[in-house]
């Protein structure tokens, strides 16, 4: 099992060390908006990675009811703020809000997400700058178990901008973790499991529970899972549970490794967060990244 947990405290580790000989920490400001349950336990996962590193941090809580000019402002101070060196838009935005205003309202220099299109943009051009957290993520935790890309034939599942599209894009840059040949799949792939079947690293960022099956996987494969979906479990306090988009119970045993759900990809991403705000904070005081 490829579990988070060390990976991401040892990066919490780098990150506190660092933060001790400064002269003013790292800020990163939160925003978001309306009542969706999954995002304010994310958040609250931010707040913790935040306060266990040293980091200054604010959230701002907004109702759904939030017209997008408020948020708009909102972010327009944050950019202005010499305290906050990283702005976090919690997604999805209500549906009455321009979510693409917004991610393009951010400074690019505080954008640690990565989803504005000049981070997006220099991605593409193999130049990049703030990598998206779960792309990087995943490429972390496959070096920290010394599981290289380079020549591998790798099928990402998924093409969402927030994690399939950059992960295919930096497994395909030069460099010790990209040069793999990548295969994106999404809800148009013909015959799935072909495809996924004939990759050394399957990489399931799909939102499907338990999708992929034994069929998809060739023995010895690596496995990363993105997923996370709620699904029902009578036997559970909250009548609820976490599963991924692979069927663990199905893989197990047949890949030679696994990421966990939860417990896999999810601290990573926590993580990489907190080190692109120091990336970002480094280059606001001139320290080297
Ligand atoms: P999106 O819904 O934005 O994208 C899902 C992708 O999966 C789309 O590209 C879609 O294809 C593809 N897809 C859907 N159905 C199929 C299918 N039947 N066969 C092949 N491809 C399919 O989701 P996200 O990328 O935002 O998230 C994916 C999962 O990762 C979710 O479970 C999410 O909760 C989780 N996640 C986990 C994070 C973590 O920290 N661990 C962080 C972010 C997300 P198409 O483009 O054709 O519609």
């Amino acid at each position: 099992m490829l579990k988070g947990a060390p990976v991401r405290d040892a990066v919490f580790a780098e990150l506190k060390a660092k933060v001790a000989s400064v002269r003013r920490p790292p800020g990163l400001a939160v925003v978001l908006v309306g009542d969706d349950a999954a995002s304010a336990v994310y958040v609250s996962h931010k707040e913790k990675g935040c306060e266990e590193v040293g980091f200054h941090h604010v959230t701002h809580r907004l109702p759904a009811s939030t017209p997008g000019g408020e948020v708009l402002a909102l972010v327009a101070r944050l950019n202005a703020d010499p305290a906050i060196d990283g702005i976090l838009v919690q997604l999805p935005l209500p549906a009455g809000i321009d979510q693409e205003a917004v991610l393009l309202a951010v400074d690019p220099r505080k954008d640690v997400d990565g989803f504005h299109p000049a981070n997006l943009g220099a991605l593409v051009s193999g130049r990049p700058r703030f990598v998206p957290c779960t792309p990087k993520g995943v490429l972390r935790l496959l070096a920290h178990y010394d599981i290289t890309t380079r020549g591998k034939r790798v099928a990402v599942v998924g093409r969402s901008v927030i994690v399939g599209r950059p992960v295919s894009l930096l497994l395909s840059l030069k460099g010790v973790m990209g040069d793999a040949t990548v295969t994106m799949c999404h809800s148009a792939t013909r015959d799935l499991p072909a495809v996924t079947s004939a990759c050394d690293i399957v990489i399931a960022a799909i939102g499907a529970p338990r999708f992929l099956g034994a069929d998809a996987i060739a023995p010895g494969a690596v496995v990363v899972d993105v997923g996370i979906n709620r699904i029902d479990d009578p036997t559970r306090p909250s009548g609820q549970r976490l599963v991924g988009d692979v069927d663990e119970a199905a893989v197990k045993g047949r890949a030679a490794a696994l990421t966990p759900v939860p417990g896999g990809v999810g601290p990573m991403t926590i993580a990489m967060l907190l080190e692109n705000t120091w990336e970002a904070y480094a280059r606001a005081e001139g320290i080297d990244v």
